[in-house]
C-alpha cells in the first residue's frame, strides 16, 4: 500500500488498490459473490458473506478513510443510509442539533424517522454559536452540520463548532458531500465524523447512489461497524467499483468543476435578473473567512435568487439547454433545479424552508464559456 504522505491524487489511485494477488488484476475487481470458501468450520480469509465484507468495499472503504484522514471508513447503499446507521447509535432520550440549512432528506429522516426511536432534535442557527452555546440542551450527543450547506451554500466554522461541542461533551457530525476530501478535510479540523453521499462528487458520473462514513473515533467506528453489518444498508460490488472509478479522479475533476463555477458566479453577478448570488467565501459574505481558512476552494455548487420571484426562477430552470433540470449534483454534467419545489419541498413550512426564488446550480465540467452563454441565455428570456 501507499504511504500515507502521497499526495491526495495519489492516494485517491493507490490507497487500498494494490493489484489483486491472484491474477494480478490492476483494477479492483467487481467481486460479484454473496460468500466465501472456508477450508474448515470458522477458518475463513477474512471474508465470509457479503454483507459483512466484500473486498471490492473494502478497497473503497481503505481509500476514501484515507483520504478523510481517518482510521476508519464505512460504505452504504446511499448517503441516507449511511446517516441513518450512524444515527443508530444513539438511544432514546438522546438530542440532536441539526444546523438549520441542510439536505432536505436528512431533515425528514431526523424529524420524521429517527425521532420514532424516542431522540429529540432541534434546528440551530449554526453562524450564532454563542446562541449554541447558550441554548445547550444537555441531552444533546450531536450536533450534524453541513458545510457548504445545501442549498444556500452557506459556510460553517468547523473548527470553532467542534470545540464548543466537544466543550458539552457532544460529537460533531460533517456532511462533507458539497465540498468533498478534496476541497475540505473536517476530520483534521475537529470533527468527529464525516457524512458523505458518494452518489456526488466523489462518484461523479451521476451512474450510482452511495453512501460513506468514517470517523477516528475507535468506539464509534466499532459501533458503526457492527451496525453496518447488523442493520445491512451496505452497497452492491458493482456500486463499490463504479464509485472507486470516480474517486480516482476525484481532484481533477473537482479543480474543472471550480474553475466553471467561478466563471458562471461572475456572469450572475453581472446579470440583471438575479438579485443575489451565492456562492461559498465569495468576497464580502459573512462565511468568506471561514472559506478560507477550512477549505481549498469553494467547490462546484452555486446558487442565485431570481429578482422577478418565485414563477421567473421556475422558468429560468426550464430555459437551459445544458443545464439538465434534475435532482442531485456533483456529476460531471450540470444541472439545474428549484431547490424548494424539488430536493427542498420536505422542508416547507419548517426552520429549513428555503426562499421560493431560489435557483440552485451544479455546474459540471462542461466548456466553461458554453455554461455561461447558456445560464445567461436563460436569464435573458425571463
Ligand atoms: C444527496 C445528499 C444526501 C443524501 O444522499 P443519498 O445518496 O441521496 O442518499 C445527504 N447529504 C447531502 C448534502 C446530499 O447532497
Amino acid at each position: 500500500m501507499t504511504e500515507s504522505t502521497d499526495g491526495f491524487e495519489t492516494r485517491a489511485i493507490h490507497v487500498g488498490q494494490d493489484p489483486e494477488p491472484v491474477t494480478g488484476a490492476v483494477i479492483t475487481p467487481i467481486f460479484q459473490t454473496s460468500t466465501y470458501a472456508q477450508p474448515s468450520p470458522g477458518d475463513h480469509t477474512g471474508y465470509e458473506y457479503s454483507r459483512t465484507d466484500n473486498p471490492t468495499r473494502t478497497a473503497l472503504q481503505e481509500a476514501l478513510a484515507d483520504l478523510e484522514g481517518a482510521r476508519h471508513g464505512y460504505a452504504f447503499a446511499s448517503g441516507l443510509a449511511a446517516e441513518d446507521t450512524v444515527l443508530r447509535s444513539l438511544r432514546a432520550g438522546d438530542h440532536i442539533v441539526l444546523g438549520n440549512d441542510a439536505y432536505g432528506g436528512t431533515f425528514r429522516l431526523i424529524s420524521q424517522v429517527i425521532t420514532r426511536a424516542g431522540v429529540t432534535w432541534e434546528a440551530a442557527d449554526l453562524t450564532d454559536l454563542t446562541a449554541l452555546s447558550a441554548n445547550w440542551n444537555p441531552a444533546t450527543k450531536i450536533v450534524w452540520m453541513e458545510t457548504p450547506t445545501n442549498p444556500l451554500l452557506t459556510v460553517f466554522d468547523i473548527a470553532a463548532t467542534a470545540e464548543i461541542t466537544h466543550a458539552k461533551g457532544a460529537k460533531l457530525v460533517v456532511d462533507n458531500t458539497f465540498a468533498s476530501p478534496y476541497l475540505q478535510q473536517p476530520i483534521s479540523l475537529g470533527a468527529d465524523l464525516v457524512i458523505h453521499s458518494t452518489t456526488k462528487y466523489i462518484g461523479g458520473h451521476s451512474d450510482v447512489v452511495g453512501g460513506f462514513a468514517a470517523t477516528n473515533d475507535d468506539d464509534w467506528a466499532g459501533d458503526i461497524k457492527y451496525l453496518q453489518n447488523a442493520v445491512g444498508a451496505v452497497p452492491a460490488p458493482m456500486d463499490c467499483f463504479l464509485t472507486l472509478r470516480g474517486l480516482k479522479t476525484l481532484g481533477v475533476r473537482m479543480d474543472r468543476h471550480v474553475q466553471n463555477a467561478h466563471q458562471v458566479v461572475e456572469m450572475l453577478q453581472a446579470h440583471p435578473a438575479v438579485s443575489t448570488v451565492l456562492y461559498p467565501g465569495l468576497e464580502g459574505t459573512p462565511g468568506a473567512d471561514i472559506a478560507s481558512r477550512q477549505m481549498k476552494a469553494g467547490g462546484g455548487m452555486v446558487s442565485f435568487r431570481v429578482a422577478a420571484g418565485l414563477e421567473a426562477a421556475k422558468a429560468v430552470t426550464t430555459k437551459t439547454r445544458l443545464f439538465t433540470l434534475a435532482e442531485s449534483l456533483g456529476g460531471i454534467e450540470s444541472l439545474i433545479e428549484h431547490p424548494g419545489v424539488m430536493t427542498h419541498a420536505s422542508a416547507a413550512g419548517s426552520p429549513l424552508e428555503v426562499p421560493d426564488d431560489l435557483v440552485r446550480l451544479s455546474v459540471g465540467i462542461e466548456t466553461g464559456d458554453d455554461l455561461v452563454a447558456d445560464l445567461n441565455d436563460a436569464l435573458d428570456g425571463v
